[in-house]
């Protein structure tokens, strides 16, 4: 049998319904806010995450789905999504047509992780990008967007954790002043972290191993390393914060995994998932869009995980996505009376009725069956005698209840259905 791909999930019925809720109200937050939604091919040149990413963050030495196309081209599914959409930012000339380009997407990714809870291979990601400004009002709107999406699903269980990374220039000389406490810990150091030592020490932070805990608990702290500008900007975002009554958290530990970042970074951490408890993640990214070969032209962002968050409102005991029951059941007593049943199911379900029938030649007490099965709040009854009376009964299947109405105006059965 062939099976779906480790990592990768199909999504039905009940477990897809849950996804609309979502999805809903991620647009109708964004809209409101005045994002415009962005769509980008899901495959990109690999250059692209490799340039923007970091050739040496776990996402592009490890995790990318890559291939080489019948062209001879690299090309590699994307793992994330501001890469994209600054790409397209800048090959649209976005910038020429707004000062400041807010956009969102709903959109799916690759990552060949390891997939446990929280952690799959395609996986689901909201987001936001704002092009075009270096105000922290953006850094702090990002953040406050991401609050209002989760706590607009009901969750609770959240805390927003800010840093900043400042300037390539001063992360550049932290990361000297890590090595350097770090240095006579090495032989100490998990596997990874030696390895990260060397090519991206500030990942060190995100060990999960104890002993690496243990070590980098005591670390310099890059905020206390930072020139005044980059913490007068700190300071701007942390005002704001409390000004619009967002509780957060200082965690210098935050260093992210994507090289691009600048300045402000953040992270929603739920209390109700297991170890995979970053909900959403973001940050400023101010020297992207010339780095991918564009104008300089600042941005901010976050990425939103939409497994981790739906894992979430169901470990809160959140129910998304309650669906309504199907209106309308019609069961057709004679069998020559099938096309007769489609054409009223037709009429109903062009009144926006949600309504069901027989496919299967059913016997009546096989309908009836059903039509209960389904939970059906009516059933209409076709046949027999009130048929050659051009009528159809019309069953309360709540109460069990029936009257008879003249089929010469179905337009009776939906008053008497819409109440
Ligand atoms: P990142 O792009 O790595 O900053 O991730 C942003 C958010 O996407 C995380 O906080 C997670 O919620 C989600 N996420 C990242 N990787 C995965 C994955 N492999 N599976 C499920 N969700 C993920």
């Amino acid at each position: 049998m062939i099976k779906a791909i480790k990592g990768a999930k199909d999504l039905f019925y009940e477990g897809i319904t849950p996804w609309h809720e979502l999805e809903e109200t991620v647009r109708n937050v964004f809209e409101n806010f005045n994002y415009s939604e962005i769509r980008t091919p899901v495959f990109e040149e690999t250059r692209l995450f490799s340039r923007s990413i970091g050739e040496e963050t776990d996402i592009v030495s490890k995790e990318m789905y890559t291939f080489t196309d019948k062209s001879g081209l690299s090309i590699t599914l994307r793992p994330e999504m501001t890469a994209s959409v600054v790409r397209a930012f800048i090959e649209h000339s976005l910038g020429k047509k707004f000062n400041l380009n807010k956009l969102y997407y709903i959109s799916p990714m690759f990552r060949q992780e390891r997939p446990q809870a929280g952690r799959l291979r395609q996986f689901h990601q909201f987001g936001a990008e704002a092009i075009g400004s270096g105000s922290p009002v953006l850094d702090v709107e990002m953040i406050i967007l991401a609050n209002e999406i989760l706590q607009t699903l009901g969750l609770k269980n959240l805390s927003v954790k800010i840093n900043s990374l400042g300037t390539p220039a001063e992360r550049e000389n932290y990361r000297e002043i890590l090595r350097e406490y770090l240095k006579p810990n090495f032989t100490n150091l998990s596997e990874t972290s030696k390895i990260r030592f060397e090519k991206n020490v500030l990942r060190i932070f995100d060990s999960k191993d104890e002993r690496d805990q243990a070590i980098v608990e005591e670390a310099p702290k890059l905020l206390d390393y930072l020139g005044e500008e980059s913490l007068s900007l700190f300071e701007e975002v942390k005002t704001l914060l409390k000004e619009a009554g967002v509780k957060f958290e200082i965690d210098s530990k935050l260093v992210r995994g994507l090289d691009y970042y600048t300045h402000t970074t953040f992270e929603i951490i739920s209390g109700s998932v297991g170890s995979q408890n970053a909900l959403c993640g973001g940050g400023r990214y101010d020297l992207l869009a010339e780095q991918l070969g564009g104008t300089a032209t600042p941005g901010v962002g976050f990425a939103a995980g939409m497994e981790r968050i739906l894992l979430a409102c169901k470990n809160e005991g959140i129910e998304l996505g309650k669906q309504g029951n199907v209106k309308l059941y019609i069961i057709r007593l004679e069998k020559e009376l099938k096309n007769k049943a489609f054409e009223l199911a037709l009429f109903f379900r062009k009144k926006g009725i949600k309504t069901e029938l027989d496919y299967l030649n059913r016997s009546v007490k096989a309908q009836m069956r059903e039509a209960n099965r389904i939970s059906a709040e009516y059933a209409l009854i076709l046949g027999g005698e009130e048929f050659q009376r051009n009528e159809v009964v019309l069953k309360n299947m709540t109460d069990g209840s029936q009257q008879n109405v003249s089929l010469a105006n179905p337009e009776v059965v939906l008053t008497k259905i819409s109440k």
